[in-house]
């Protein structure tokens, strides 16, 4: 053993599984809704109670509670909050009853008058279908609503009700118009249910992959490259390197095949695609240096998708029924011109990489070829450790003119997909109008340690490309048939997968994934060519392994790599020197003791091939 005592006694720390309460959204529970709406008027007729200069605007249930918007001369202040919300105890514990009453349009006008409230003229003109329906909390308040409500505040329950924050807002989000004053606020059916909601916000905050991802030095934004657009440290392009080759071993082994394709094409590409026509608002702009061309939309444009770019790869040659399902395979990058109001860290983001293939099988094919490619999305959740998703058959709205081709071709699609999910006998549901404007998906959603749901993989059967750009292959008799397309992507995109991987993991990768797998920590000075020697059998074994070389004191450096999360620690005193051995700790198992060098590389490469923890 080394002769310093390891740093503070404390186990290392794992992410702790939130015991599981069911905590339903507004829009599933009509209780809540109740519930929320009213809370929501009870704060709007505090606010006025304290603050007689406020005017009401608009005050919604959101997912998770409900906001109000006010216009007040004076923003509020944390201190107010606390006042407003203590007034709210009042009026409900006065039980006052909530009093539904119908009023003609001019009468609804006249009201508002009175009251001098010119937010809810707006409001009212809004509202198309009489009556006009008012809410009256007892008889001194009331406020133009559609319900539902509870019938007297005495039902709301002050412990659960809690208000959360203030921000700016612009009256109808227009920021040439007058900036309110939007507070957000919570309520539920328990003070149970409320504690509850706190501890899952407090968890999501410590799991926040935007703040993790600088704490771990994975990736930055910067303002002038521009919004939306991550740049990877070095850790970060490890990580991203990791998956890369784990998804592309899987896929050699399955026989797909890799290309590489330009990030820039004519626009031209993408009108025989149908993109321009009815993904053009999600792309970047058209670059072209002259301005005839612009005006006949001619040009280069960023990609959004792979898609015909690989298809062109398979038109290249005349293919024989032989060579197919023909499987390309590219981690290719796009670009999407998401509103700037929408980007938030990885999740969302104007540039990322897509794990994508494009297979083009015969009709006869599909249906085995789908279920070879959820068969490799599903090992490659296991891999990483994603338990609970489910799957949505992601189908078209009939309704919708958004999308190219016809019913028959449409039907036969979302057949091959349905049959798929029945006979893998997978938990599903369906998604009316979330399909692709060219074809259906299957698409997996997986809900986090926090029960929020993210998509992740996805599988498109697609007839309608290939008809657009005259696929073909020559059957077994010698006929051109036509080719179906599957498009797939089992991570969804690399961007958005380690954001939601760094949330799921708390920052803890398993050990195959870290980007730093092994730190070695020498005690002192003498101990640390020894460990320099270690690391270099490592990294010769493929093991990623890195010496901390600070000359700090032991603690110090234990914490730091606890800090970093490293998920093997090796420390390297007089001791270990003098018997070739290292004192291990790991994140996953605590302190193992000390054990012998060749010990310790033999455990690690076993480890790491069998994706488990050391
Ligand atoms: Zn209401
Ligand atoms: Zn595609």
């Amino acid at each position: 053993m080394v002769q310093q005592p390891m740093s503070p006694n404390q186990a290392p720390s794992q992410p702790e599984q939130p015991e599981k309460m069911y905590l339903p959204r507004t829009s599933e529970s009509e209780q809540l809704k109740k519930i929320r709406h009213t809370a929501s008027h009870v704060m709007a007729m505090a606010v006025q109670k304290l603050f007689p200069k406020a005017q009401v605007t608009i005050g919604p249930w959101i997912e998770n509670g409900f906001y109000y918007d006010f216009d007040n001369p004076e923003p509020f202040s944390d201190k107010d909050l606390k006042a407003i919300q203590k007034e709210m105890v009042k009026i409900i514990n006065r039980k006052l009853p909530v009093i539904r009453e119908e009023v003609s349009r001019e009468e609804a006008q006249n009201r508002i008058q009175q009251i001098t409230e010119p937010y809810k003229l707006e409001i009212l003109a809004d509202i198309k279908e009489e009556p006009i329906t008012i809410y009256h909390l007892g008889n001194e308040w009331w406020d133009l609503c559609a319900g539902p409500h509870v019938e007297n505040t005495n039902e709301l329950n002050p412990k659960a009700i809690e208000l959360e924050s203030v921000a700016g807002a612009y009256w109808r989000g227009d920021e040439t118009k007058a900036q309110l004053q939007r507070i957000y606020a919570t309520a539920w059916e328990t003070p149970e249910q409320l504690a509850e909601y706190k501890r899952r916000k407090e968890e999501a905050l410590r799991r926040d992959h935007r703040k993790l991802g600088k704490e771990l030095g994975l990736f930055i934004f910067s303002d002038l490259v521009g919004p939306g657009l991550p740049l990877w440290t070095p850790k970060g392009t490890l990580l991203r390197n990791i998956l890369e080759d784990f998804l592309k071993q899987e896929q050699l082994k399955r026989g797909y095949l890799p290309v590489v394709t330009p990030h820039i094409a004519r626009v031209d590409l993408f009108k025989t695609s149908g993109h321009w026509q009815k993904y053009k608002e999600d792309m970047f702009p058209l670059m072209t240096d002259d301005e005839e061309a612009a005006a006949l939309e001619q040009g280069f444009v960023l990609k959004p998708m792979n898609c015909p770019f690989h298809i062109q790869i398979y038109k290249s040659e005349l293919r024989s029924y032989r060579e197919l399902p023909m499987r390309l395979a590219e981690f290719g990058t796009v670009y999407r011109y998401e509103q700037s109001g929408e980007l938030g860290g990885l999740t969302r983001v104007r540039g990322f990489t897509v794990d994508d293939s494009h297979l083009f099988v015969t009709p006869e094919q599909l249906d085995n070829e789908f279920l070879n490619v959820v068969d490799l999305i599903l090992s490659v959740f296991n891999k990483l450790q994603l338990k609970n998703f489910k799957a949505r058959l992601s189908f078209r709205d009939p309704t919708s003119d958004k999308y190219i081709g016809s019913d028959e071709v449409w039907d036969k699609a979302e057949g091959a997909i349905r049959r798929a999910v029945e006979q893998l006998g997978m938990e599903h549901f369906e998604g009316i109008g979330e399909a692709a404007f060219y074809g259906p998906k299957l698409d997996f959603i997986f809900s986090d340690a926090l029960e929020r749901e993210w998509q992740l993989g996805t599988v498109q059967v697609d007839y309608n490309l290939p008809e657009r750009f005259d696929l073909e292959y020559v059957a077994e008799d010698g006929a051109r048939k036509r080719p179906v397309m599957i498009h797939r992507a089992p991570f969804g995109s690399l961007e958005r997968l380690i954001g939601i991987l760094i949330e799921e993991y708390a920052g803890d990768f398993p050990l195959w994934l870290a980007p730093v797998q092994v730190r070695l920590l020498p005690v002192g000075e003498t101990q640390l060519d020894f460990a320099k020697d270690v690391v270099t059998k490592m990294l010769a074994l493929g093991i990623r392994a890195e010496v901390d070389h600070s000359g700090d004191r032991l603690g110090k450096q234990i914490r730091n790599g606890e800090k970093q999360k490293i998920p093997v620690m090796a420390v390297v005193g007089a001791k270990e020197l003098e018997t070739n051995t290292l004192s291990i700790r790991t994140r996953a198992s605590g302190e193992l003791g000390t054990i012998s060098v060749d010990e310790v590389l033999d455990k690690l490469k076993t480890a790491i091939a069998n994706y488990e923890n050391f």
